[in-house]
């Protein structure tokens, strides 16, 4: 008997299951074509929306602060850790999102977790999608207020919700992701707002997968449906469409500057470091510049869906670049992502416990890097795979 015996069990049911994870090696930077495992392959399977992962730019600009301001912040941001690149960082994003105030932190799981416990604690409550983002039911976790699953992207459920259980509690927030990033669907922040408002909830809304996609040149869900100052705080990160990597937290002032003082992750974890800051700070200052980017991944997005539709494809109800290939059984979604691999594409299968049972699919990225040759090479091999495995007549 050894102690570590549970571990081996444990990794067993894994693989027993389908459920180990196997974690591929990328070996070039991050773009439209990458290497994975040894093999050039077109990538469909990244955040890297606007292609900034391996951007000019942002890489001068990054270098250019090491060279400016050292490798590290040698200290957390409360203490000596806050460089005046993280309050331009701050302000850059606040401008951009429309919002009041920003504050960077480390990822955006690091924003969950530092956001959801400081607003609200035993006496209060929250309403959360029934598909939010790990990070968020993680800090969900670490707060003490009671909790209430609402069924997805179904305002009529949180209201029912909120009539039941609001009364009697002391505060109340609700948290939505912006864009799920299973199905490529938005949620409806309007009605949302609305309820909030009635009920007299805190509303928190993560937008990881709608900045730099949603709204006017990438503003995210806010912009996109015109709801400026009615939504009290969002949560970001600089890892996806930005393409560098940490989080931020921007809204209401009063909050931003409340987390100043509480989020524990701010307090107690060292800065983000001056290369990663200074890079972020150069994709906002794109972004604020130009539509251009944004405006070539929803061309993309339309004419990889278009083109896969036409071929008898199920895309799901996603209205974003995210477009899943339904394709039900698990194995299948297996063997179709490995037989893409084999063909060159790079697309990531889900299956059961990301997704429900039976509704298996391979997801894929669109990218404003991807050029329309990259897109059909990508159509036509999922033609060739969809009729090798009879997921297409
Ligand atoms: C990816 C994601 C995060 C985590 O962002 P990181 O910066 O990678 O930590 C948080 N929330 C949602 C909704 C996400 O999709």
């Amino acid at each position: 008997m050894d102690r570590l015996d549970f571990i081996r069990q444990e990794m067993e049911r894994l693989r027993n299951e389908g459920l180990f994870v196997n974690i591929r090696t990328i070996g070039s930077p991050q773009d439209a074509w990458t290497i994975v495992d040894g093999k050039r392959v077109l990538n469909m399977c990244s955040n890297n929306y606007l292609g900034f992962a391996n951007h000019p730019e942002l890489k001068a600009a990054a270098i250019k602060a090491i060279e400016d301001w050292g490798v590290g912040p040698a200290a957390v941001r409360s203490i000596a850790g806050t460089m005046s690149l993280h309050l331009e960082l701050e302000q850059k994003l606040a401008e951009f999102k429309g919002a009041q105030g920003a504050l960077s932190l480390q990822a955006g799981l690091i924003a969950n977790l530092s956001t959801i416990p400081a607003l609200v604690d035993e006496g209060d409550v929250i309403y959360t999608d029934q598909l939010n983002h790990a990070s968020i039911i993680d800090g969900c976790r670490l707060s003490k207020a009671e909790r209430f699953i609402y069924a997805h992207c179904d305002p009529g459920d949180l209201e029912s919700k909120l009539k039941e259980t609001r009364a009697g509690k002391r505060r109340a927030l609700i948290i939505t992701d912006g864009v799920f990033s299973m199905d490529g669907d938005i949620a409806p922040l309007p009605d949302i707002v609305e309820l909030a408002e009635r009920y007299d909830a805190m509303l928190m809304v993560d937008d990881a997968h709608g900045e730099g996609v949603l709204g006017r040149g990438g503003r995210g869900i806010v912009d996109h449906f015109g709801l400026h100052g009615r939504v009290d705080v969002e949560i970001g990160t600089m890892s996806k469409a930005f393409g560098v990597v940490g989080g931020y937290v921007s809204g209401r002032k009063e909050i931003t500057e409340y987390l100043r003082q509480k989020a524990r992750p701010f307090l107690f974890s060292s800065a983000v470091t001056p290369a990663d800051v200074a890079a972020c700070i150069k994709a906002v200052e794109i972004l604020g510049r130009s539509t251009e980017l944004v405006d070539r991944l929803w061309d993309n997005a339309r004419y990889f869906k278009e083109g896969m539709k036409e071929m008898g494809f199920d895309t799901g109800r996603s209205q974003t670049p995210i477009t899943p290939v339904m394709l039900g059984e698990a194995k299948l979604a297996q063997d179709f992502s490995r037989r893409l691999f084999e063909e060159g594409v790079f697309a990531m299968a889900l299956g059961f416990p990301t997704v429900p049972r039976g509704m298996a699919r391979i997801r894929v990225m669109i990218s404003a890097a991807h050029s329309k040759e990259d897109l059909d090479f990508a159509l036509a091999t999922f033609g060739k795979i969809g009729k090798e495995l009879g997921v297409l007549g």
